[in-house]
């Protein structure tokens, strides 16, 4: 277990996750939409800004979720 800081809100809490525990739901929320949207459409390099645009999901967020492999491979 460490201290760390949510990539969401920004608070200090102890986990061995990314986000804390009232973030933790807005995380699952996301990538369930992410998912769900990555696998309807056909998502490449250059439609990766209208994922954000169309899901209402912040880059920020969309490129944690693509580092930590809990979305769907985007062809990058
Ligand atoms: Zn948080």
């Amino acid at each position: 277990m460490e201290f760390k800081k949510c990539a969401r809100c920004g608070c200090f809490f102890v986990s061995d996750v990314e986000v804390c525990p009232k973030c933790l739901p807005k995380d699952r929320c996301d990538i369930s939409k992410l998912t769900n949207y990555i696998n309807d459409n056909n998502i490449t390099a250059s439609t990766i800004s209208n994922l954000s645009v169309n899901t209402g999901i912040t880059l920020k967020n969309i490129n944690r979720y693509l580092d930590s492999n809990v979305i769907p491979k985007v062809n990058l």
